[in-house]
């Protein structure tokens, strides 16, 4: 077995046990999606500009090699929709589809899970 392929596989062993723990977790508390920042604050970690405004804005898509702004952020709820490329979702959506993450991991990650 090569590196690349024993590295590979402690890799995927690794995020199936923290998807486990975090189901139980999950188990016992709640998503609350209103712990989300606001839309701009959210996609500037992704180095996402959203100017002031209300509505959909368009900006460059990061899930395909974009030349110019396929992709609709909107300003209230956090969505967004690639229309040359079809990547949508809502503010969680994205953030499991920029890090290749389970819904129940990016939760986690962006502190949604509220303790019952
Ligand atoms: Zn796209």
């Amino acid at each position: 077995m090569t590196d690349f392929i024993r590295n590979h596989l402690s890799t995927l062993k690794q995020s199936s046990v923290s998807t486990k723990r975090a189901i139980k977790k999950v188990g016992r508390g709640k998503v609350n999606k209103s712990r989300l920042p606001s839309p701009s604050d959210f996609y500037r970690q992704f180095n996402i500009t959203l100017k002031g405004g209300c509505g959909w804005q368009m900006v460059k898509c990061p899930f395909h090699d974009d030349n110019h702004a396929s992709m609709g952020v909107n300003h209230e709820h956090g969505g967004y929709k690639c229309h040359a490329c079809g990547a949508s979702g809502d503010a969680i959506g994205f953030y499991m589809q920029w890090h290749n993450a389970s819904f129940i991991d990016a939760c986690r990650a962006l502190q949604l899970i509220e303790e019952a």
